[in-house]
């Protein structure tokens, strides 16, 4: 289980999603990848390197949109290889080679009934490019998907078992995220620059430190939609419908250098290093 990053806005966010892949690497990771809406497409670049490599071949590949989403995986299913590495595209049923996708998907957590939704999935033409359970998730949103995204989410959400942060966008509606969880972290960053009318998903607020101290902590169920200068908030009760839902917005100082790697060689070693301040805090 690893990190998630995803936001809308109308200036070009790709900086800002790799620098909160940067945030969320002392998680520890095997591949890193983003993806964002660009000229009426879905564009993405995915590495199982660093995320400063991923940051080059966004560069090279000269990737932008103000919206978009990023991830770094912790493989649970299928090997660490660039065609299993998040974001997942969905490019619709009995889709040809090179077609363009429609949903992109990033997904933390275990879907455990994903071969049953697999087998479904492929009965209706599905073609899956990934060992992932992730990938699954991105055709289900695609087949529930009739325009709204936030409904194809929401009806998704309730066929899958297991535990999952997902951030969610659609080449058909181009400036909105849907992000939901259900045991793996999730928070909302409401943007502060209001003229970009920005806001944020991550899988904590340290990875959104310098862009918004506004953080929502999303619970267990929760359905969220972002939009420009907009979000709300859903769940529902038991097998009812979906139904809006108020959460407390924080303010939250995160502390940028308890994600900086400083001058030690990796994150383990700065663990280690840095147990005797821990537990004198912690005192
Ligand atoms: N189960 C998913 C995969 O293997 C997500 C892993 C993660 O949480 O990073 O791709």
């Amino acid at each position: 289980m690893c990190g998630i990053v995803g936001a809308v806005s109308t200036r070009n966010i790709v900086p800002v999603l790799i620098e909160g892949l940067r945030r969320l690497e002392y998680r520890g990771y095997d591949s890193c990848g983003v993806a964002v809406h660009q000229g009426g497409q879905l564009r993405r670049a995915r590495s199982t390197s660093r995320v400063a490599e991923l940051d080059a071949n966004v560069a090279a590949d000269e990737i932008l949109g103000g919206t978009g989403i990023a991830h770094t995986r912790w493989a649970t299913h299928g090997a660490p290889a660039v065609h299993n590495a998040h974001p997942h595209f969905s490019h619709g049923p009995n889709a040809q080679a090179g077609s363009a996708g429609r949903i992109a998907l990033v997904h933390n957590g275990i879907i455990e009934n994903h071969d049953e939704l697999r087998a479904e999935l492929k009965a209706k033409g599905y073609v899956f490019t990934s060992q992932t359970d992730t990938e699954v998730i991105a055709h289900l949103v695609d087949q529930l998907y009739t325009g709204d995204l936030l409904d194809a989410v929401q009806q998704a959400t309730a066929q899958l078992r297991g535990a999952y942060a997902i951030a969610v966008f659609c080449r058909d509606e181009p400036h909105r995220v849907i992000g939901a969880r259900e045991g793996s972290p999730l928070v909302l960053g409401v943007g502060a620059n209001e003229r970009a009318g920005e806001n944020f998903l991550a899988s904590d607020a340290m990875a959104l430190a310098g862009v918004t101290d506004q953080i929502v902590y999303l619970e267990e169920g929760d359905v969220v939609d972002l939009q420009l200068g907009k979000y709300w908030i859903t769940r529902r009760d038991g097998d009812g419908p979906f139904k809006p839902v108020a959460r407390e917005v924080r303010t939250v100082q995160a502390h940028t250098g308890a994600a900086e790697l400083g001058p030690y060689r990796h994150y383990m070693q700065k663990e280690i290093f840095e147990q005797p301040k821990a537990i004198a805090d912690t005192l």
